[in-house]
C-alpha cells in the first residue's frame, strides 16, 4: 500500500496529538489526523476469547467471568467491516483498551498483543503493559509471596511500562511506527537491532530501552528516507 492518509482513532489512556505530531516529522509527505474513538458495536463480542489454550475456532460459547480478551484478528476483520468503502486505502490506526490476544501455534496458546498490524491496525493501550513481560525478577517475587503487587511494582519501578498517560504514550508511538513500517516493508514491520524502534520486544525491558532510543537503525532510517522521496516525487538513485 502506498499510503498517504494516516487516521489515528484515539483512546483515553494515551496522547493520541502527540503520536500523530511525531508520525509527520517521520512521514512529513502523508496527512496524518487524529479522530474520535473507534466507534464499535457489540459485533466485537464475537472476537471474545475465553479459553486461551484452544484456537479461535474451538471457543467455548461460555464466558464467565474472565478478564475479556479479544482475539486481534478477528476483531481486525470486524472493525475493516466498519471503516467506510472510501477509505480502504487509508492507514486506520485504532487505539483501544481492548486486551487483544493471537494464538501461537508454536505453543498452542494465546498471546495478548500490543500490535496488531494490517487493515485496520490495532494498538491495545491495555496490551502496551500487558504483552511485553515484565522481568523475571518480578515474577519469582510474586510466585514467592515477596509482598503484595503494589509493593512489589514498586520494587520494580523503571523496568515495565504501568499505565501512565506519558509512557503509555511513548510507546503507542513505537508501536504505530511498526504499523506503518507494515506497509513500507511490505509485512515484514519488526527489526532485529535492539535499539532500533521497530524492534519486536518480548520484555518489558526491551520495549523501554526502544522506547528511549527513540530512533531507527541505519536500514530503516534509509527505508523511512525512500518512502518520503517516493512520496513527495523526488527520484533517488
Ligand atoms: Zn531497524
Amino acid at each position: 500500500m502506498d499510503f498517504r492518509y494516516i487516521h489515528l482513532y484515539s483512546d483515553a489512556l494515551i496522547d493520541s496529538k502527540t503520536i500523530a505530531k511525531e508520525m509527520a516529522k517521520i512521514f512529513p509527505g502523508c496527512k496524518t489526523d487524529v479522530r474520535s474513538a473507534f466507534k464499535h458495536d457489540d459485533r466485537i463480542e464475537r472476537a471474545r476469547v475465553a479459553d486461551t489454550k484452544q484456537p479461535f475456532e474451538r471457543q467455548p460459547k461460555q464466558l464467565n467471568g474472565m478478564v475479556p480478551l479479544y482475539d486481534g484478528f478477528v476483531l481486525q476483520r470486524i472493525f475493516a467491516e466498519m471503516i467506510p468503502a472510501a477509505e480502504t486505502d487509508h492507514v486506520h490506526i485504532i487505539f483501544t483498551s481492548l486486551l487483544t490476544c493471537t494464538f501461537s501455534e508454536d505453543d498452542w496458546r494465546y498471546h495478548a498483543r500490543a500490535v496488531v498490524c494490517g487493515t485496520p491496525s490495532i494498538i491495545s493501550t491495555k496490551g502496551i503493559v500487558e504483552a511485553p513481560a515484565k522481568p523475571r525478577e518480578f515474577y519469582l517475587a510474586q510466585l514467592g509471596g515477596m509482598g503484595d503487587v503494589g509493593s512489589i511494582k514498586k520494587r520494580f519501578a523503571g523496568r515495565f511500562i504501568d499505565y501512565g498517560y506519558d509512557r503509555m504514550t511513548a510507546a503507542a508511538i513505537v508501536y504505530t511506527l511498526q504499523a506503518l513500517f507494515f506497509f513500507v516493508t511490505d509485512g515484514e514491520p519488526f527489526c532485529e537491532d535492539k535499539s532500533c524502534r521497530l524492534y519486536n520486544a518480548h520484555w518489558q525491558e526491551e520495549l523501554i530501552h526502544a522506547v528511549e532510543k527513540g530512533a531507527f537503525c541505519a536500514r530503516h532510517r534509509w527505508m523511512a528516507n525512500k518512502f518520503n522521496n517516493k512520496r513527495s516525487g523526488k527520484r533517488s538513485f
